[in-house]
C-alpha cells in the first residue's frame, strides 16, 4: 500500500518528561498522522492530528487545562484535511479514520471527514463517548472534538465477529482489518484506554509499526526505558504501559527490520524520511 506522512501541528514539552534522564529543554512534539491507500477499501487516515479546532475546545474550563499541560500549536494550513487537499485529495474521498486512541492530539481532526467510518476499539470509543463536564479530565477525552453522529459512524473492531482475533507474535490482541494481512491493529494497552497501534504493509512490502503513543520516542523500547514518574500524570494504566514498552522492545530486538514509529518522535520521523515522502 501506498503510505504517505503529514505533520499536523506539534506540542511542547521537555524530553525529560518523555523519557527518563531526557534533556531539560523544551522541544516541539510533532504530531504525525498516515494516509494509508489500500488497493481496494481506498484513503484511510491513521489519526487525524491537530488542527485550529484545538484552540475552540480548550478555551473553556475544564478543557483548558489540556492546554495548560499540554501547549499545542498548529496553523490552519497543517490540519491533515488543508495537508491532504494540498496534495489534491478532498476530505470527503477519507473511507476511514484509525484512532488509535482519543487523546486530543489525534482526534481534532475527526469531524472534518464526511464520509469517513472511525476505526475504533469498543473501550477507547466507551471512554469517549461517557466523556462530560469534569469527567473529560479523567477520561482524556475533549468531548468538543467529538462528531456528534461518532457512535453511529464508528466501526467497532473488536466487536465486529467477521474479523479474526489473534496474537500477533509477542503481542497478545491483534485484528487483521480487511482480512488481508496489509493492516493489523494491535493492542497496546496503558497509555490510553483502548489504545491500538496498526502493522501495515507498504508499497515495497515492507512492515511499518505505527505505535502510537505506546511509547513517546523510539529510545523507550529500543532501551526498555520509561517516562519519568511525573508523566504517570498523562498515562491511564502505568503497569500496562511498562508491559508494552518491554514488549517493543523484545519485538524491535527480535525483528529489527520492521520499522516502529512513535506519532511524536522526530527522530524517528527524520530517520525515515517520512515527511520527505509526503511531497
Ligand atoms: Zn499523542
Amino acid at each position: 500500500m501506498k503510505i504517505r506522512f503529514m505533520e499536523c501541528g506539534h506540542c511542547v514539552s521537555k524530553e525529560s518528561m518523555m523519557l527518563q534522564g531526557g534533556q531539560r529543554q523544551k522541544v516541539k512534539i510533532p504530531v504525525l498522522v498516515a494516509l494509508i491507500e489500500h488497493p481496494q477499501y481506498g484513503k484511510i487516515l491513521f489519526d487525524s492530528g491537530c488542527s485550529e479546532r484545538f484552540y475552540e475546545a480548550t478555551a473553556k474550563w475544564p478543557a483548558k487545562l489540556t492546554a495548560l499541560l499540554l501547549p499545542t500549536f498548529v496553523k490552519k494550513e497543517a490540519s491533515a484535511k488543508s495537508q491532504l487537499e494540498a496534495m489534491g485529495i478532498s476530505a470527503e474521498e477519507i473511507n476511514y479514520i484509525i484512532v488509535s486512541h482519543f487523546h486530543v492530539d489525534h482526534i481534532c481532526g475527526l469531524k472534518d471527514f464526511p464520509n469517513a467510518r472511525f476505526v475504533c476499539s469498543s473501550a477507547a470509543l466507551e471512554n469517549a463517548l461517557a466523556s462530560k463536564g469534569w469527567s473529560m479530565l479523567k477520561k482524556g477525552v475533549l468531548p468538543d472534538l467529538l462528531p456528534n453522529d461518532l457512535a453511529e459512524r464508528s466501526w467497532i473492531f473488536d466487536k465486529d465477529s467477521s474479523i479474526q482475533q489473534k496474537p500477533l507474535d509477542i503481542f497478545e490482541n491483534s485484528f487483521d482489518l480487511f482480512g488481508d494481512e496489509r493492516i493489523k491493529l494491535v493492542a497496546l494497552p496503558g497509555h490510553h484506554i483502548g489504545q491500538y497501534g496498526a502493522i501495515l504493509k507498504n508499497e515495497k512490502e515492507e512492515s511499518l509499526f505505527l505505535c502510537a503513543d505506546a511509547c513517546w520516542l523510539s529510545d523507550s523500547y529500543r532501551e526498555n526505558r520509561l517516562p519519568p514518574n511525573l508523566a504517570k500524570l498523562l498515562i491511564s494504566d502505568w503497569k500496562a504501559y511498562k508491559n508494552t514498552i518491554g514488549l517493543l522492545h523484545l519485538f524491535h530486538k527480535k525483528y529489527p527490520e520492521i520499522n516502529i514509529i512513535p506519532t511524536h518522535c522526530r527522530k524517528t520521523h527524520e530517520a525515515l524520511n517520512l515527511l520527505q515522502k509526503s511531497k
